[in-house]
């Protein structure tokens, strides 16, 4: 399997290389040549498999320059880490499902990728007989860069920076920052919002002046974030488990087509529900559910792109994003991988923050999705309800899916198994669920986690309480213009 960019240079590259690289050249981001396809016969056999088995199964099938007994020894480390099973499904009532992708290190569905980039990074590194150290650069809306410095920790031949959007990430994400660990690992807060931190790490990687001085200082760039396709390989995994647990509890029948509703931010978890259809998964609608920033769900109604808008600072955090990089590589297939349209549209969205596409063609080629958002009031309101329902506490991510189906449902009386993507731990977020809930402020985080953990009687996650004793080791907090400058001087010093 090859590696093309978006964009259109049309080098073909290998996986290991795509990986290190993260982005390419031309701005682009890099996908398959082509998708391949899993038989009903091997999606049967997962039944059978381990979470980790499965994972390096449908990781093989993309990542084929890396030996496929090194992908297995790789998810075996990366998700032993895990608390118990990795992607465990619930069952909530007759036609609902919640797979929770929560059971990682730091409690949030980005672990699933960044527990085993780096193992995958330092094969690639291997394989391409690269001498440079890999510094790893993160622009976060809070939950990949906890889980970027976790996995990257200590991680010989590299160092990792991590810049969050000083007031836009909950104060759990913050804490998990600032007691971050690691000889190797570096973080920084900036005035500005997500966007901005993801727009000055992006230009950082088109930069080739930038690029020049950070290879002078004994470094190649890389990037952890969605647009790096392996942040997106592993993803596609869960969607498989997911399937292959419902076949085996005998929820479903093989064949039986089941829909996901995914909370969405730059868009790489919903991708790869469409990368796992695309290979033969039989997923029906894909349900794009944003929060207050609803860009997306505007998108897949009107086909009209528009990041023109006010910003909104909302309960669920990791989805305050308007540019939805990932987006590109949609776009991408629905053009017949056509990179001078795609060249053009992110052109129109650089220079005047929106592009538009015909209602028509959406309907044609975007099928498989529907956008629907939920804003605060909804999404507060969901979290209430589904507890007092179910007995279940969702995030306020995962709430917000909830919310979309149920508006989805409204629509269309689709009656189709469907599952919602669970991607973080109401933990994460306790003042916020604690509220919703009970109606009762409680400031203090600590306090609202035993609030919280009273009210439901669950268990609190391991690692939460200890979080609380944990020194700040990181408080740098600059203007986004420094952005440049400041991560050049932390090289320096590693010189
Ligand atoms: C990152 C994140 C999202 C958004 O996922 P994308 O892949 O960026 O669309 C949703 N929920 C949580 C909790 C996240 O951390």
């Amino acid at each position: 399997m090859k590696y093309i960019s978006t964009r259109g240079n049309r080098e073909e590259i290998t996986s290991s290389l795509a990986i290190l690289k993260g982005i390419a050249e031309d701005g682009g981001l890099y996908v398959p040549s082509s998708f391949p396809s899993v038989s009903k016969e091997e999606i049967e056999s997962f039944v059978d498999l381990e979470y980790y088995e499965r994972a390096a199964k449908i990781l093989s099938k993309f990542l084929t320059d890396i030996p496929e007994n090194d992908l297995f020894d790789m998810c075996k480390k990366a998700y032993d880490k895990f608390d118990g099973e990795p992607a465990p499904v619930v069952k909530v009532d007759d036609n609902t499902y919640v797979l929770e992708l929560w059971h990682g290190p730091t409690l949030a569905f980005k672990d699933f990728a960044l527990a085993l980039l780096p193992y995958l990074l330092t094969t690639s590194r291997k394989i391409n007989g690269s001498k440079d150290k890999t510094l790893i650069l993160v622009a976060t809306s809070g939950d990949t860069g906890k889980a970027a410095l976790e996995g990257f920790k200590d991680v010989e031949g590299t160092e990792i920076i991590v810049v969050y959007p000083n007031d836009g990430v909950s104060d759990m994400q913050k804490m998990q920052m600032q007691t971050a660990e690691g000889k190797n690992v570096h973080v920084i807060a900036i005035d500005g919002n997500f966007d901005n931190a993801q727009t000055a790490v992006k230009t950082i990687f088109n930069d080739l002046n930038t690029i020049k001085e950070v290879q002078e200082l004994g470094f190649s760039l890389s990037s952890a974030n969605s647009i790096n396709f392996g942040r997106l390989a592993p993803q596609i995994a869960y969607y498989f488990s997911t399937y292959a647990d419902l076949l085996g509890s005998e929820e479903i029948k093989f064949g039986e087509e089941v829909n996901f509703s995914v909370p969405t931010g730059n868009f790489g978890n919903v991708l790869a529900a469409y990368y796992a259809k695309q290979m033969g998964l039989p997923i029906g609608k894909l349900i794009v559910a944003s929060n207050q920033n609803n860009v997306l769900a505007e998108f897949f109604c009107t086909g009209k792109y528009d990041i023109n808008r006010k910003f909104h600072k909302t309960m669920s955090p990791s989805m305050d994003i308007l540019i939805s990089s990932n987006l590109e590589r949609l776009l991408f297939e629905a053009h017949g991988r056509d990179s001078e349209v795609i060249k053009s549209l992110m052109g129109e969205l650089k220079e005047y923050g929106s592009y538009e596409l015909d209602v028509e063609f959406i309907d044609n080629k975007f099928g498989d999705f529907c956008g629907y958002y939920a804003d605060e009031e909804d999404t507060s309101e969901t979290i209430e309800n589904f507890f007092e329902m179910f007995g279940y506490i969702l995030d306020p991510h995962t709430a917000v899916a909830a919310q979309a189906y149920y508006n989805y449902v409204a629509d269309t009386d689709d009656e189709t198994k469907t599952v919602l993507v669970s991607t973080a731990s109401p933990y994460k977020f306790p003042q916020d669920v604690y509220k919703c809930l009970t109606d009762k402020n409680e400031s203090d985080a600590e306090i609202a986690i035993k609030k919280l953990n009273s009210y439901s009687g669950d268990d609190v996650p391991n690692g939460v309480l200890e979080l609380f004793e944990m020194p700040i080791l990181h408080n740098i907090e600059i203007p986004k213009e420094k952005i440049r400058d400041t991560i050049l001087n932390i090289l320096k010093c590693k010189m």
